[in-house]
C-alpha cells in the first residue's frame, strides 16, 4: 500500500491515519519523495518545506497516538503560495516579493494547521493570482499532468491556481489551496480533472492572504473528490475578527450533511451560457450533466441571466481598479525587492515597481489607475459598479425560482503551453463562464464531468444561492456519484 499511500484521497488518509494503517510521517515522507521526483518537470511547488512537513507530521503522530486532533490531523496540504505563512517565503509568484517571510499566518492557513494539517510547501500560480494558465509567475510556468491522446505536448493547468491544481492531479497532495478572484479554483480544476469550490464571498477569512482584488477574493480548497471539498471548506471557513467581510454566521459540518439525493431539486440552466460557436464537447458535457440530473428526479428550468454579456468587462474593471490600490503597498520600502535605494525616494518607487513587477500586473495596474482617475471614475468604475449590481439581480431572480445553476466551468480543455494570445482579452475570455459568480459573490464548483474528443478533462459549474455551499455540495456529490469519472493523467512514468 505505501506506494500508493499518496493516491488516496483526504478522507481516505484521515480514516487510514485513524486506524493506524499508516502515520503522518509515512504520508508526509511519500509525499515529498513524489515531489522530489516530479516537481522539477510540473514546476508545480515554489518552496517545498520538508523539514517543517516531517515535524508537523510527527506532532500529529504523536496526537494520534492518543487518538487525538484536529479534523485533518496529519494530512498533507499543499498552499498556495499567496497566503502568508510564517517565516516561510510567501512571493504570489511575483520578483516584488523576493525574500519575504512574513511575520504573521493568514487566518486560512492557521485553522488548518490548527486541525491537523500538515504542510508540505508553497505552490506556483500566476503572478498576483492575475491570470488563467499560470503562464505569469516570475518562477516559471507549471505543466498540467494530462496530455492530449497521442500528443507530447505540454499544457497548462489553468491559472491562477495552476500549481494547486497540478499538485492534486499529479498526486504531489491531496489537497490543496486556491483562491478565486475570477475563476481561479474552478478553471485550473476543470483543466486538470479535478474538483474546486469558491465558497460565498464572506464564508472564509481574506486576513493574511495577499489581495489581488478585494471585494473578489475568496480562498477554497482543490481536491480528488467532492467530500474532500466538503471536508475542507468547513476546516477553513468561519467568522474572523480580522476581516470585517467574514461572516458571523454558524459553517455547518458539510461533510456529515453530504446527500446526493437531487430529487425535485430545481436546476436551472442559462441560455447565456451556451454562446454560438461553443465548443461542440463542452456542450454535450452539460447536456449529459442536465440529462443525469433529470433522470434522478430534478426538474431543468430554462433561465436567463441577461446581463451576463456584460460580466467579463465589469470584471475587468473592478478586479484591476481594486489591484491597482492593493498593489501600490509594494514600492520598495517595506516588503522584498528594494532596487535603487541609493537614488531619490521616487525614482526608487519606480525602479523597484518597474523591475518587480510583470508585464500582465504592470497591465492590470495601468488599467485600474486609469479608471479610478477623475476624469474616468463615472464613465468606467461607477457604471461597472452598477452593473456589477444588474448581475447580481440577475442570479436573486434565477434563485427564486430554481435551487442551483449548472453551466460548463470553462469554455475549453486546457489550452498549449506555449500559446500565446494576440491580445490579451483573449486570455480573459476564459473567464466568461466563472467571473459572474464572482461578482455576484456566490459559491460555486467545478466538477470533472468528462473528456473532450483529445481526452482531456472537462468541468461543469454547480452554483448556489449565498451561503448555500451544502446544496452546491450535495448537487456535486450527486453528479460525481453518476458521472464516474475516474480517468487519470498520464503524469510522470515512474
Ligand atoms: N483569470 C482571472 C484573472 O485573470 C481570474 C483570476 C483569479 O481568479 N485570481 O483575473
Amino acid at each position: 500500500m505505501a506506494d500508493k499511500l499518496n493516491t488516496l484521497t483526504l478522507a481516505q488518509m484521515r480514516d487510514g491515519l485513524k486506524a493506524k494503517k499508516f502515520s503522518a510521517v509515512e504520508l508526509a515522507k511519500t509525499h515529498l519523495a513524489e515531489i522530489e521526483r516530479t516537481n522539477s518537470h510540473y514546476n508545480a511547488f515554489i518552496t517545498i518545506t520538508g523539514d517543517k512537513a516531517l515535524e508537523m507530521a510527527k506532532n500529529s503522530d504523536a496526537k494520534l497516538a492518543k487518538n487525538e486532533g484536529g479534523m485533518i490531523e496529519g494530512v498533507p496540504v499543499g498552499v498556495k503560495d499567496l497566503f502568508c505563512t510564517k517565516d516561510v517565503l510567501t512571493t504570489a509568484a511575483s520578483h516584488i516579493l523576493d525574500g519575504f517571510k512574513p511575520q504573521y499566518e493568514s487566518t486560512i492557513t492557521k485553522n488548518i494547521w490548527d486541525q491537523g494539517g500538515v504542510m508540505l510547501g508553497k505552490l506556483n500560480l500566476d503572478e498576483f493570482a492575475m491570470g488563467s494558465g499560470n503562464l505569469t509567475s516570475y518562477y516559471g510556468k507549471v505543466i498540467n499532468p494530462w496530455k492530449k491522446k497521442g500528443s507530447d505536448a505540454k499544457l497548462v493547468p489553468g491559472g491562477s491556481s495552476g500549481g494547486s491544481a497540478a499538485a492534486v492531479a499529479a498526486n504531489l497532495a491531496p489537497i490543496a489551496l486556491g483562491t478565486d478572484t475570477g475563476g481561479s479554483i474552478r478553471q485550473p480544476a476543470s483543466f486538470c480533472g479535478i474538483v474546486g469550490i469558491k465558497p460565498t464571498y464572506g464564508r472564509c477569512s481574506r486576513w493574511g492572504t495577499i489581495a489581488f482584488a478585494s471585494s473578489l477574493d475568496q480562498a477554497g480548497p482543490i481536491t480528488r473528490d467532492v467530500r474532500d471539498s466538503a471536508i475542507m471548506l468547513s476546516v477553513m471557513a468561519g467568522y474572523d475578527v480580522k476581516d470585517s467581510t467574514s461572516v458571523n454566521m454558524p459553517v455547518p459540518d458539510f461533510e456529515s450533511l453530504l446527500s446526493n439525493d437531487v430529487k425535485g431539486k430545481k436546476v436551472g440552466i442559462p441560455k447565456e451560457y451556451r454562446p454560438d460557436g461553443i465548443d461542440e464537447d463542452v456542450s454535450k458535457t452539460w447536456d449529459n450533466g442536465i440529462r443525469l440530473l433529470k433522470e434522478a428526479g430534478a426538474e431543468i428550468i430554462d433561465i436567463t441571466l441577461p446581463h451576463t454579456k456584460y460580466a467579463l468587462a465589469t470584471y475587468y474593471i473592478v478586479a484591476p481598479a481594486e489591484c491597482s490600490s492593493n498593489l501600490a503597498r509594494y514600492d520598495g520600502v517595506r516588503f522584498g525587492l528594494r532596487v535603487g535605494g541609493d537614488k531619490s525616494l521616487a525614482e526608487m518607487y519606480e525602479q523597484t515597481r518597474a523591475a518587480g513587477f510583470g508585464a500582465e500586473v504592470k497591465r492590470r495596474i495601468m488599467i485600474g489607475t486609469y479608471v479610478l482617475s477623475a476624469g474616468y471614475y463615472d464613465a468606467y468604475y461607477k457604471k461597472a459598479q452598477r452593473i456589477r449590481w444588474l448581475i447580481a439581480e440577475d442570479f436573486r431572480k434565477a434563485f427564486e425560482k430554481v435551487d442551483i445553476i449548472l453551466t460548463p466551468t470553462a469554455p475549453s480543455a486546457a489550452f498549449g503551453f506555449d500559446y500565446k494570445p494576440s491580445n490579451p482579452v483573449e486570455m480573459y475570455l476564459n473567464d466568461v463562464f466563472t467571473v459572474p459568480t464572482s461578482l455576484a459573490g456566490l459559491p460555486a464548483i467545478s466538477i470533472p464531468a468528462g473528456l473532450n474528443r483529445d481526452g482531456l478533462p472537462l468541468g461543469l459549474q454547480i452554483i448556489g444561492k449565498a451561503f448555500d455551499e451544502q446544496t452546491v455540495l450535495n448537487t456535486a456529490y450527486f453528479m460525481e456519484s453518476v458521472l464516474e469519472f475516474n480517468a487519470r493523467p498520464q503524469g510522470v512514468a515512474a
